[in-house]
């Protein structure tokens, strides 16, 4: 019998920025092209015939992220991976085909490990994915204080925040409803 090929499809899920997890940053840079006009005064073209030169350039910043203004020297001062991505869920319910992709699409194509933390006081829990080798640098203690932490935010509305990204240990959470 002939084993079934199948084809496995990467998903590049880029860096976010750290605070408001915006995906564009101005990064400073500008480009000038010049212009070939008719004899009229007119735009007729371009006078480089591939700006495509353009976009293979190192962009050095300073870099702003477009949504929340956030600035930094370097990328990685302003940005991060996904590290988990949750989302809140009564007990009653499960996950729904679209958040399982949205969640996919976020993530990107690296391992990551079923996550769920129930929340103390209330019937529902945050579920979704974390990111393996992130998982494994957490010993027992490091992983209670970051079920403690999801708890926290499930318990009391006032812990959320509004765009949904919380830092903890390290890590970059993203938990909606
Ligand atoms: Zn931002």
């Amino acid at each position: 019998m002939e084993k079934e090929k199948t084809t496995m499809t990467k998903i590049k899920a880029g860096k976010i920025c750290r605070v408001c997890g915006g995906t564009e940053f101005a990064s400073g840079s500008t480009a000038q092209f010049e212009c070939v006009v008719d004899g009229d005064g007119k735009f007729v073209r371009f006078l480089e015939t591939n700006l495509e030169d353009a976009k293979k350039a190192t962009y050095t910043g300073p870099f702003t992220c477009l949504q929340c203004g956030m600035r930094g020297t370097r990328l990685e001062d302003i940005t991060a991976d996904l590290t988990m991505r949750l989302y809140e869920k009564p007990f009653d319910e499960g996950l729904t085909a679209d958040e399982i992709m949205s969640m996919i699409q976020e993530m990107g194509s690296r391992d990551v490990l079923l996550a769920e933390f129930p929340a103390k006081t209330h019937e529902c829990s945050a579920m979704g994915f974390i990111d393996m080798e992130y998982e494994a640098t957490l010993n027992d203690e490091e992983k209670e204080a970051l079920g403690d932490y999801i708890a926290w935010i499930l318990d009391d509305m006032n812990n959320e925040n509004a765009n949904g990204l919380y830092a903890f240990g390290g890590a970059t959470i993203k938990l909606t409803r």
